[in-house]
């Protein structure tokens, strides 16, 4: 497997996004929502660096099924949500590929009238958007390519990898 970015410089990153994170909240309690499966990784190492009161919760969309890279329906559960209304907000995810799910969560998101809201990802793939959106935190600026590992899934394997890397066989998967 090729890897991508190492554990180590994940770790780095994720540390350096924390203390961003904390400056610029302050002391506002922070509601943090990891979208399901793929943030686990991130939501649980950032979380233990912010310095910030926390409430923890999920939200589970799903727009890619197996190795397709066509998004099918996105279809969000809101009764994972916590209660968001007048909370301080920040949306978690893996990866922003098209753009597709972070844009229709945060729309879901400013309809239960959040106070505010931000977007952080882990990864960004680059030339993919075709939905405007800009994280207000980023982690990495990845090439084209199918990755797996901190937390991203080829048919939910792979999650637990320390690092990001491609999967060679499916590379070919990816226009
Ligand atoms: P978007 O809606 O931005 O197109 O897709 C975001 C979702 O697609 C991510 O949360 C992730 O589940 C999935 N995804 C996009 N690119 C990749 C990739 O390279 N590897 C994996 N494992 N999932 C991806
Ligand atoms: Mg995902």
């Amino acid at each position: 497997m090729n890897i991508l970015i190492s554990a180590e410089r994940i770790q780095e990153r994720v540390r350096t996004m924390a203390a961003e994170i904390s400056a610029d909240y302050r002391d506002r309690p922070l509601t943090i929502l990891g979208v399901l499966t793929g943030s686990l990784m991130f939501l649980a190492d950032l979380v233990r660096h912010l310095d910030l009161p926390i409430r923890i919760g999920l939200v589970q969309a799903s727009s890619y099924r197996g190795a397709a890279t066509t998004p099918g329906e996105l279809r969000i559960h809101p009764e994972l949500l916590p209660d968001v209304r007048n909370r301080h907000v920040l949306l978690l995810d893996d990866i922003l590929d098209t753009g597709r799910t972070l844009s229709r969560l945060a729309e879901h998101l400013r309809s239960l009238e959040v106070a505010s809201l931000r977007i952080a990802v882990l990864c960004r793939k680059i030339g993919r958007q075709e939905v405007p959106l800009e994280p207000d935190y980023q982690g990495f600026e990845i090439p084209n390519e199918f990755v797996v590992g901190y937390g991203l899934d080829y048919n939910d394997e792979y999650r637990h990898l320390p690092f990001v890397a491609v999967l060679p066989q499916i590379e070919s998967t990816q226009d």
